[in-house]
């Protein structure tokens, strides 16, 4: 009630209350077969992100993307619950996780270290990260989920 300014009038707590670390996690395995056919992970089901970088429906929404693109390309003789194409999404989307997840998981421990000679150290790292376009651009594109976007066709002049 106090964080929310009394917003949302009287709160009271209807469980017990339940408390768990903000912190990376990934799923070892994002398909499979049950007894009731096959299953496949996206999204926080599969992974989970430090939210200090604000990926985490991103990372989501790639998912979504990637398996549909798998499953609308597939050859007409395989079922949408074809092991080797349901791998081809958690590989594509486990190498993305790997990028994301780890860079948000690095910065997060970096900038939880109360070491003054690394806090230093990545002060230094920011402010050069921070003046190296390219590589900003390009981490920048990787976040927003625009890796794999093809780029605008060059205008030609009459
Ligand atoms: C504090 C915090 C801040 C965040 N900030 C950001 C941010 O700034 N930007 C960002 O992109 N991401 C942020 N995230 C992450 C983002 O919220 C999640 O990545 C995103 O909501 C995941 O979406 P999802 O659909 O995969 O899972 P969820 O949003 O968790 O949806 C899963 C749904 O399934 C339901 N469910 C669970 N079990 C069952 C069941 N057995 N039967 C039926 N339904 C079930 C749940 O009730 C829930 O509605 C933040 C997360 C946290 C915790």
């Amino acid at each position: 009630m106090q964080a929310s300014h009394n917003e949302l009038g009287a709160l009271s707590l209807t469980s017990q209350r339940g408390i768990w670390p903000l912190q990376q996690a990934l799923a070892r395995r994002w398909c499979g077969t049950a007894e009731s056919g096959a299953w496949v992970l996206a999204g926080d089901a599969a992974h989970n992100v430090h939210p200090l970088a604000g990926q985490g429906l991103n990372l989501g929404l790639g998912d979504v993307a990637e398996l549909v693109q798998v499953l609308s390309t597939r050859p007409y003789w395989r079922s949408v619950g074809d092991m080797r194409l349901l791998r081809a999404y958690e590989r594509a989307r486990k190498a993305d996780f790997a990028l994301i997840g780890n860079t948000g998981d690095a910065i997060q421990q970096l900038f939880a270290n109360p070491n003054p000679a690394l806090q230093t150290l990545r002060n230094w790292g920011m402010n050069q990260f921070g003046h190296n376009g390219p590589l900003k651009h390009w981490i920048t594109q990787r976040a927003m989920g625009k890796a794999h976007t093809t780029p605008p066709p060059r205008k030609v002049s009459p």
